[in-house]
Protein backbone atom coordinates (compact mmCIF):
# COMPACT_ATOMS: atom_id res chain seq x y z
CA UNK A 1 0.00 0.00 0.00
CA UNK A 2 2.96 2.28 0.99
CA UNK A 3 4.92 3.84 -2.41
CA UNK A 4 8.53 5.07 -2.28
CA UNK A 5 6.74 8.79 -2.74
CA UNK A 6 6.18 9.68 1.50
CA UNK A 7 2.46 10.26 2.58
CA UNK A 8 1.29 8.93 -0.97
CA UNK A 9 -0.35 5.15 -0.55
CA UNK A 10 -1.66 2.71 -3.67
CA UNK A 11 -5.05 1.52 -3.26
CA UNK A 12 -5.76 -1.52 -5.07
CA UNK A 13 -9.61 -1.21 -6.11
CA UNK A 14 -11.16 -4.60 -7.38
CA UNK A 15 -12.68 -4.43 -10.97
CA UNK A 16 -15.17 -6.98 -12.35
CA UNK A 17 -13.44 -7.60 -15.60
CA UNK A 18 -10.44 -9.17 -17.17
CA UNK A 19 -8.31 -5.78 -15.76
CA UNK A 20 -9.14 -7.23 -12.34
CA UNK A 21 -8.18 -3.93 -10.50
CA UNK A 22 -7.52 0.09 -10.61
CA UNK A 23 -4.71 1.66 -8.62
CA UNK A 24 -6.30 4.74 -6.86
CA UNK A 25 -4.06 6.97 -4.78
CA UNK A 26 -4.55 8.39 -0.99
CA UNK A 27 -2.06 11.18 -1.14
CA UNK A 28 -1.95 13.13 2.89
CA UNK A 29 -1.00 16.99 3.33
CA UNK A 30 -1.11 17.18 7.24
CA UNK A 31 -4.59 16.36 8.32
CA UNK A 32 -5.93 17.22 4.49
CA UNK A 33 -6.14 14.04 2.38
CA UNK A 34 -6.65 13.65 -1.68
CA UNK A 35 -7.91 10.97 -4.11
CA UNK A 36 -6.29 10.41 -7.19
CA UNK A 37 -8.79 8.03 -9.33
CA UNK A 38 -11.31 7.01 -7.17
CA UNK A 39 -12.53 3.88 -8.94
CA UNK A 40 -15.37 2.46 -11.13
CA UNK A 41 -19.01 3.37 -9.01
CA UNK A 42 -19.49 -0.92 -7.87
CA UNK A 43 -20.60 -1.54 -3.96
CA UNK A 44 -17.04 -3.54 -3.89
CA UNK A 45 -14.79 -0.02 -4.70
CA UNK A 46 -17.58 1.66 -1.75
CA UNK A 47 -16.68 -1.27 0.42
CA UNK A 48 -12.97 -0.59 -0.46
CA UNK A 49 -12.79 3.16 0.71
CA UNK A 50 -14.67 2.57 3.60
CA UNK A 51 -12.13 0.02 4.66
CA UNK A 52 -9.25 1.67 3.78
CA UNK A 53 -10.32 5.03 5.18
CA UNK A 54 -10.77 3.07 8.42
CA UNK A 55 -7.45 1.96 8.48
CA UNK A 56 -5.68 4.97 8.00
CA UNK A 57 -7.92 7.19 10.67
CA UNK A 58 -9.15 9.67 7.78
CA UNK A 59 -12.35 10.82 7.90
CA UNK A 60 -14.54 11.15 4.79
CA UNK A 61 -14.75 14.79 5.37
CA UNK A 62 -10.62 14.96 5.55
CA UNK A 63 -10.90 14.52 1.68
CA UNK A 64 -10.27 17.73 -0.05
CA UNK A 65 -9.79 16.98 -3.64
CA UNK A 66 -10.21 14.23 -5.99
CA UNK A 67 -8.46 13.87 -8.98
CA UNK A 68 -9.06 12.15 -11.95
CA UNK A 69 -6.39 11.26 -14.62
CA UNK A 70 -8.79 10.05 -17.58
CA UNK A 71 -12.69 10.22 -18.16
CA UNK A 72 -12.38 6.09 -18.60
CA UNK A 73 -15.05 4.21 -16.01
CA UNK A 74 -12.49 2.32 -14.04
CA UNK A 75 -11.21 5.90 -12.77
CA UNK A 76 -13.98 7.96 -13.08
CA UNK A 77 -17.06 6.03 -12.30
CA UNK A 78 -17.32 6.73 -8.51
CA UNK A 79 -15.46 10.54 -8.52
CA UNK A 80 -19.37 11.81 -8.25
CA UNK A 81 -20.50 9.41 -5.29
CA UNK A 82 -17.28 10.05 -3.41
CA UNK A 83 -17.99 13.98 -4.16
CA UNK A 84 -20.77 13.64 -2.48
CA UNK A 85 -19.54 11.47 0.25
CA UNK A 86 -16.83 13.87 0.80
CA UNK A 87 -17.34 17.22 -0.18
CA UNK A 88 -14.16 17.07 -1.80
CA UNK A 89 -13.57 19.17 -5.45
CA UNK A 90 -13.20 17.09 -8.36
CA UNK A 91 -10.17 18.29 -10.57
CA UNK A 92 -9.52 16.58 -14.11
CA UNK A 93 -8.63 18.42 -17.24
CA UNK A 94 -11.42 20.33 -19.36
CA UNK A 95 -11.92 17.64 -21.94
CA UNK A 96 -11.83 15.19 -19.32
CA UNK A 97 -15.11 16.55 -18.23
CA UNK A 98 -16.64 16.71 -21.78
CA UNK A 99 -15.64 13.51 -22.91
CA UNK A 100 -17.65 11.90 -20.04
CA UNK A 101 -20.44 13.89 -21.04
CA UNK A 102 -20.40 12.73 -24.02
CA UNK A 103 -18.95 9.16 -23.51
CA UNK A 104 -21.55 8.83 -20.65
CA UNK A 105 -25.05 9.20 -22.40
CA UNK A 106 -27.64 6.95 -23.89
CA UNK A 107 -26.81 8.22 -27.33
CA UNK A 108 -23.51 6.99 -27.18
CA UNK A 109 -24.74 3.18 -26.95
CA UNK A 110 -26.09 3.92 -30.38
CA UNK A 111 -23.27 5.47 -31.86
CA UNK A 112 -20.99 2.28 -30.47
CA UNK A 113 -23.42 0.20 -32.27
CA UNK A 114 -23.55 2.51 -35.44
CA UNK A 115 -19.41 1.34 -34.97
CA UNK A 116 -19.70 -1.46 -34.64
CA UNK A 117 -22.14 -2.69 -37.33
CA UNK A 118 -19.74 -0.55 -39.72
CA UNK A 119 -16.74 -2.11 -38.86
CA UNK A 120 -18.41 -5.53 -40.24
CA UNK A 121 -18.87 -7.12 -36.84
CA UNK A 122 -21.91 -9.99 -37.04
CA UNK A 123 -25.09 -7.95 -36.19
CA UNK A 124 -25.85 -10.58 -32.83
CA UNK A 125 -22.10 -10.19 -31.68
CA UNK A 126 -22.24 -6.48 -32.20
CA UNK A 127 -25.81 -6.22 -30.31
CA UNK A 128 -24.08 -8.07 -27.28
CA UNK A 129 -21.45 -5.78 -27.13
CA UNK A 130 -23.47 -2.65 -27.14
CA UNK A 131 -25.64 -4.12 -24.46
CA UNK A 132 -22.24 -4.44 -22.52
CA UNK A 133 -21.41 -0.69 -23.05
CA UNK A 134 -24.86 -0.08 -22.04
CA UNK A 135 -24.30 -1.46 -18.75
CA UNK A 136 -21.26 0.67 -17.66
CA UNK A 137 -23.26 3.51 -17.62
CA UNK A 138 -24.62 2.29 -14.36
CA UNK A 139 -21.37 2.47 -13.25
CA UNK A 140 -20.22 5.54 -13.66
CA UNK A 141 -21.85 8.55 -11.44
CA UNK A 142 -21.91 11.87 -12.67
CA UNK A 143 -20.36 14.43 -10.85
CA UNK A 144 -22.76 17.15 -9.51
CA UNK A 145 -20.40 19.23 -7.10
CA UNK A 146 -17.56 21.82 -7.59
CA UNK A 147 -15.45 21.39 -11.00
CA UNK A 148 -11.70 22.66 -11.08
CA UNK A 149 -10.44 22.88 -14.39
CA UNK A 150 -6.68 21.38 -14.50
CA UNK A 151 -4.22 22.80 -17.27
CA UNK A 152 -1.23 22.20 -19.15
CA UNK A 153 1.92 23.33 -16.79
CA UNK A 154 -0.54 24.31 -13.60
CA UNK A 155 1.52 23.41 -10.34
CA UNK A 156 -0.36 21.88 -7.52
CA UNK A 157 1.06 20.13 -3.84
CA UNK A 158 0.85 16.65 -3.08
CA UNK A 159 2.04 15.79 0.00
CA UNK A 160 3.52 18.47 0.77
CA UNK A 161 5.68 18.72 -2.21
CA UNK A 162 4.88 20.40 -5.90
CA UNK A 163 3.20 18.63 -8.77
CA UNK A 164 3.11 19.61 -12.62
CA UNK A 165 0.22 18.77 -14.30
CA UNK A 166 1.31 17.22 -17.39
CA UNK A 167 -0.97 16.72 -20.50
CA UNK A 168 -1.11 13.48 -22.77
CA UNK A 169 -3.39 11.75 -25.22
CA UNK A 170 -4.01 8.16 -26.93
CA UNK A 171 -5.29 6.45 -24.89
CA UNK A 172 -8.03 8.80 -23.07
CA UNK A 173 -7.68 12.33 -24.44
CA UNK A 174 -7.16 15.00 -21.95
CA UNK A 175 -5.07 12.29 -19.93
CA UNK A 176 -3.87 14.13 -16.93
CA UNK A 177 -0.04 13.12 -15.30
CA UNK A 178 1.11 14.50 -12.16
CA UNK A 179 5.15 15.30 -12.35
CA UNK A 180 7.09 15.66 -9.15
CA UNK A 181 10.46 17.28 -11.51
CA UNK A 182 12.50 17.02 -8.28
CA UNK A 183 12.03 13.02 -7.95
CA UNK A 184 11.72 12.25 -11.59
CA UNK A 185 8.23 10.60 -10.10
CA UNK A 186 5.12 10.44 -12.35
CA UNK A 187 1.90 9.32 -11.08
CA UNK A 188 0.06 8.74 -14.80
CA UNK A 189 -3.06 7.17 -14.37
CA UNK A 190 -2.83 4.76 -17.78
CA UNK A 191 -0.40 7.33 -19.88
CA UNK A 192 2.71 4.70 -18.45
CA UNK A 193 1.91 1.07 -17.84
CA UNK A 194 4.28 -1.83 -16.61
CA UNK A 195 3.95 -4.70 -18.85
CA UNK A 196 0.92 -3.50 -21.51
CA UNK A 197 0.68 -1.01 -23.49
CA UNK A 198 -2.52 1.14 -22.22
CA UNK A 199 -5.64 0.34 -25.18
CA UNK A 200 -5.64 2.57 -27.86
CA UNK A 201 -8.54 2.68 -29.77
CA UNK A 202 -10.54 4.89 -32.14
CA UNK A 203 -14.17 4.76 -33.54
CA UNK A 204 -14.66 6.14 -36.62
CA UNK A 205 -17.08 9.01 -36.54
CA UNK A 206 -16.88 12.51 -37.49
CA UNK A 207 -13.89 14.07 -35.47
CA UNK A 208 -10.65 14.27 -37.05
CA UNK A 209 -9.07 12.08 -34.20
CA UNK A 210 -5.87 9.90 -34.63
CA UNK A 211 -5.00 8.26 -31.16
CA UNK A 212 -2.05 6.42 -32.03
CA UNK A 213 -0.45 9.20 -33.68
CA UNK A 214 -1.35 11.20 -29.93
CA UNK A 215 0.11 8.07 -28.35
CA UNK A 216 3.45 8.37 -29.79
CA UNK A 217 3.32 12.60 -29.29
CA UNK A 218 2.95 11.40 -25.78
CA UNK A 219 5.06 8.93 -25.41
CA UNK A 220 7.75 10.96 -26.64
CA UNK A 221 7.28 14.34 -24.77
CA UNK A 222 7.17 11.82 -21.18
CA UNK A 223 10.21 10.21 -22.78
CA UNK A 224 12.38 13.73 -22.54
CA UNK A 225 11.25 14.10 -18.86
CA UNK A 226 13.63 10.86 -18.07
CA UNK A 227 11.16 9.54 -15.58
CA UNK A 228 12.35 6.98 -13.11
CA UNK A 229 9.12 6.53 -11.39
CA UNK A 230 5.88 5.88 -12.52
CA UNK A 231 3.17 5.38 -10.06
CA UNK A 232 0.73 3.91 -12.67
CA UNK A 233 -3.41 3.09 -12.76
CA UNK A 234 -2.67 -0.54 -12.83
CA UNK A 235 -0.23 -2.73 -11.62
CA UNK A 236 2.89 -2.48 -9.32
CA UNK A 237 5.25 1.12 -9.15
CA UNK A 238 7.80 0.52 -11.64
CA UNK A 239 11.11 2.14 -12.87
CA UNK A 240 10.99 2.65 -16.77
CA UNK A 241 14.23 0.59 -18.21
CA UNK A 242 15.96 2.26 -20.30
CA UNK A 243 14.48 0.84 -23.65
CA UNK A 244 10.87 1.38 -22.40
CA UNK A 245 9.58 4.06 -24.26
CA UNK A 246 11.32 2.39 -27.68
CA UNK A 247 10.25 -0.87 -26.83
CA UNK A 248 6.17 0.46 -26.53
CA UNK A 249 6.51 2.25 -29.96
CA UNK A 250 8.18 -0.86 -31.93
CA UNK A 251 5.20 -3.01 -29.96
CA UNK A 252 2.67 -0.33 -31.88
CA UNK A 253 4.55 -0.06 -35.12
CA UNK A 254 5.26 -4.11 -35.53
CA UNK A 255 0.86 -3.86 -35.26
CA UNK A 256 1.16 -1.13 -37.57
CA UNK A 257 3.05 -3.68 -40.02
CA UNK A 258 0.75 -7.19 -39.12
CA UNK A 259 -2.41 -4.56 -40.56
CA UNK A 260 -0.62 -3.54 -43.22
CA UNK A 261 -0.05 -7.04 -44.38
CA UNK A 262 -3.51 -7.89 -43.85
CA UNK A 263 -4.97 -5.40 -46.06
CA UNK A 264 -2.14 -6.35 -48.69
CA UNK A 265 -3.19 -10.10 -48.53
CA UNK A 266 -7.30 -8.91 -49.00
CA UNK A 267 -6.02 -7.24 -52.53
CA UNK A 268 -8.14 -5.28 -54.21
CA UNK A 269 -11.52 -6.64 -53.03
CA UNK A 270 -10.47 -4.86 -49.62
CA UNK A 271 -11.18 -5.72 -45.60
CA UNK A 272 -13.70 -4.87 -42.99
CA UNK A 273 -12.02 -3.45 -39.63
CA UNK A 274 -13.93 -6.62 -37.91
CA UNK A 275 -11.90 -9.26 -40.24
CA UNK A 276 -8.41 -7.24 -39.46
CA UNK A 277 -8.92 -7.21 -35.53
CA UNK A 278 -9.92 -11.18 -35.66
CA UNK A 279 -6.64 -11.77 -37.46
CA UNK A 280 -4.88 -9.09 -34.95
CA UNK A 281 -6.82 -10.48 -31.73
CA UNK A 282 -7.50 -14.13 -32.27
CA UNK A 283 -6.72 -15.49 -29.16
CA UNK A 284 -8.78 -13.09 -27.22
CA UNK A 285 -11.69 -12.15 -29.61
CA UNK A 286 -14.73 -12.49 -27.01
CA UNK A 287 -17.60 -9.86 -26.50
CA UNK A 288 -15.94 -8.77 -23.63
CA UNK A 289 -12.90 -8.05 -25.71
CA UNK A 290 -14.36 -7.25 -29.01
CA UNK A 291 -14.99 -3.54 -28.22
CA UNK A 292 -11.28 -2.96 -27.76
CA UNK A 293 -10.19 -5.35 -30.39
CA UNK A 294 -12.28 -3.27 -32.93
CA UNK A 295 -10.94 0.31 -31.32
CA UNK A 296 -7.80 -1.17 -30.87
CA UNK A 297 -8.10 -2.22 -34.84
CA UNK A 298 -9.47 0.79 -36.33
CA UNK A 299 -6.78 3.26 -34.11
CA UNK A 300 -4.23 1.51 -36.29
CA UNK A 301 -5.80 1.48 -39.74
CA UNK A 302 -6.60 5.63 -38.92
CA UNK A 303 -2.94 5.96 -38.34
CA UNK A 304 -2.32 4.14 -41.75
CA UNK A 305 -5.14 5.91 -43.17
CA UNK A 306 -3.71 9.29 -42.20
CA UNK A 307 -0.28 8.27 -43.44
CA UNK A 308 -2.07 7.75 -46.82
CA UNK A 309 -0.69 4.19 -46.59
CA UNK A 310 -4.29 2.96 -46.29
CA UNK A 311 -8.16 3.64 -47.62
CA UNK A 312 -10.79 3.04 -45.41
CA UNK A 313 -14.34 3.65 -47.81
CA UNK A 314 -17.86 3.61 -46.69
CA UNK A 315 -20.52 2.08 -48.80
CA UNK A 316 -23.35 -0.21 -47.58
CA UNK A 317 -23.33 0.52 -44.34
CA UNK A 318 -19.86 -1.20 -44.04
CA UNK A 319 -16.11 0.18 -43.67
CA UNK A 320 -13.77 -1.50 -45.94
CA UNK A 321 -10.28 -1.13 -45.71
CA UNK A 322 -7.66 -0.76 -49.13
CA UNK A 323 -4.46 -0.72 -49.74
CA UNK A 324 -3.69 2.49 -51.52
CA UNK A 325 -1.98 1.75 -54.01
CA UNK A 326 -3.55 1.52 -57.62
CA UNK A 327 -5.40 -1.62 -59.17
ZN1 LIG B 1 -7.40 2.19 -16.69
Amino acid sequence: MKTPLKQIYQIRIPLPFRLNHVNSYLVQDGSFWSVIDPGLDTLVTEKSWVQTLHQLNVKPSDIRNIYITHFHPDHYGFAGKMQRWTGAEVNASGETYALAERYYSQGQSERNLHFYLKSGIPETLAQDVAELDSKLLHQISPITGTRVNLLEGDSIVLAGEPYEIVLGGGHAEGSVGFWNAERQALIGGDLLLQKITPNITYQYEEDEGNPLESYFATLNALERRMVRTVLPGHGPVFQPQTDYFESVIAHHKERLDHVLGIVHEAGSAGTTIYDISMRLFSKVFDNDNARFALGETAAHVRYLERQKLLRVQESGGKYSVFENVPY
